[in-house]
């Protein structure tokens, strides 16, 4: 078993060398495909609050929206439509997951019988009140103008929203991304644009459904609102959104590839440090509990895999002015060395070993020495 330790320790640190080398490589990597979606279109107008069209306010801030990213050469943009056509929800969803998006960015504009108004983002998930649950309602109606909606949609009535908790939520295991993009979507439409804040929800939108990626979406403002509906259908505005809303992808690109960087195509798989630790030789340490310590920062973050280059398991403890982020927690000493092999390899190659008892920092070599004299 030991020889097995030392293999793998070997390997971990054949691929950080490999990986300074990859480095001159990054043009054959795959561009970061984004996924524009223009709600509505052809028979479907979407809403037409104080005789603005949704569906044509829609593709024009999405095709700016477009323009504005493709300026970035390491981002390629696919349209479910570019002119007025209708295109069904499902197939949506589809296109994105054809392609193998990195994005789906649905963008709509909402209408209300009151003056209400605002911009919101939303995600997919179950309606946390009435009027997330009517504005899905609203966008999720349009299936009753396509020709085969009982097949495509099966199990699913627009009419009985409860009805979509039948559906499988494909997209719970990206819902920490697409909250992370909804939440910069957001951000800069309140504090640049001094839009009014419907914040960061989650409803059952069928559009979102369907895809296979981190999805959102946007609710830019409301037609119904006579000032907002006016700002909507201006270039200003339009143009105003779409760069909103494409600096917000921008940032939260940078943010996934700082956290991903190196696990893009890592040489060692979770599954094989999972796989490592399963059959290690145990050394435990009772009442010893070991850590790998990642960094140290005056920043808050939330202990999120992809805060973290992917790493699972994450902790944090505030150790004066400073939060102290930790990787695993175990007594046994050869699988916490395994683990920072495995977080040297995400690319933390400063992490070390840590340990604790009874919450308390004690240094390393002291806990070692005290079991092997
Ligand atoms: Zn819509």
């Amino acid at each position: 078993m030991k020889t097995r330790l030392l293999l793998f320790l070997v390997l971990a640190v054949c691929t950080v060398i490999f990986n300074s080398f990859k480095v001159h490589n990054n043009n054959t990597e795959k561009p970061f495909v984004v996924v524009l979606d223009a709600g509505h279109g052809g028979h479907d107008p979407g809403n037409t609050g104080n005789g603005f069209k949704e569906s044509d306010i829609a593709l024009k801030i999405v095709l700016k929206l477009g323009e504005a990213l493709e300026k970035n050469t390491e981002i390629k943009v696919i349209y479910t439509r570019k002119n007025d056509v209708f295109v069904e929800l499902f197939e949506r969803g589809a296109i994105a997951n054809r392609v193998d998006a990195d994005l789906f960015v649905s963008v709509h504009c909402d209408s209300h019988h009151t003056q209400a108004y605002g911009a919101g983002t939303f995600v997919l998930g179950l309606h946390a009140n009435k009027r997330n649950m009517e504005v899905a309602k609203k966008e999720n109606e349009v299936i009753f103008l396509e020709e085969n909606y009982h097949e495509n949609y099966a199990g699913y009535d627009p009419n009985s929203p409860e009805s979509f908790i039948g559906l499988t939520l494909m997209q719970e295991e990206y819902l920490d991304q697409s909250i992370m993009l909804a939440s910069l979507v957001q951000n800069n439409f309140v504090n640049r644009l001094k839009r009014k804040d419907r914040s960061v929800k989650q409803a059952g939108f069928i559009v979102l459904h369907q895809s296979y990626m981190p999805s959102v979406l946007i609710e830019t403002g409301f037609l119904t609102n006579k000032k907002e509906g006016a700002y909507l259908n201006s270039k200003k505005g339009q143009r105003e959104m779409a760069t909103s809303i494409a600096d917000a992808i921008l940032s939260y690109k940078k943010n996934i590839q700082i956290a991903t960087i190196d696990s893009q195509n890592p040489v060692i798989t979770q599954d094989e440090i999972d796989n490592a630790i399963a059959t290690v030789e145990e050394k435990i340490y009772d009442g010893i509990t070991f850590k790998v310590q990642l960094a140290a920062s005056s920043k808050k973050l939330e202990t999120k895999s992809y805060n973290f280059k992917g790493l699972k398991d994450i902790s944090m403890e505030m150790e004066g002015k400073l939060y102290k982020y930790y990787y695993g927690g175990t007594s046994n000493y050869n699988e916490i060395q395994l683990m920072k092999a495995f977080a040297q390899e995400k690319g933390y190659s400063s992490s070390y070993i840590v340990a604790f008892k009874n919450g308390e920092k004690l240094k390393l070599s002291d806990v070692i020495n005290s079991e092997e004299k």
